[in-house]
């Protein structure tokens, strides 16, 4: 099971929906995971060649 603790420390959550910290391009919803009352939703970056990601913490409500 994931700890979200250490996943704080790879990647960079955030509260809105934005660009690619990498590259700057637009991202594309991969998959989302139900923490207690939070949704963690990952993004993925639409350019295969860069491969950034994010992670978007959100409430579950
Ligand atoms: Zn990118």
């Amino acid at each position: 099971m994931l700890k979200f603790s250490e996943l704080d420390s790879k990647f960079h959550i955030v509260e809105k929906r934005g660009l690619c910290p990498v590259c700057g391009s637009n991202m594309t919803q991969t998959d989302r995971l139900k923490e207690g009352n939070n949704v963690f939703i990952w993004y993925k970056c639409i350019n295969d060649e860069c491969g950034g990601q994010r992670l978007q913490k959100q409430s579950a409500r």
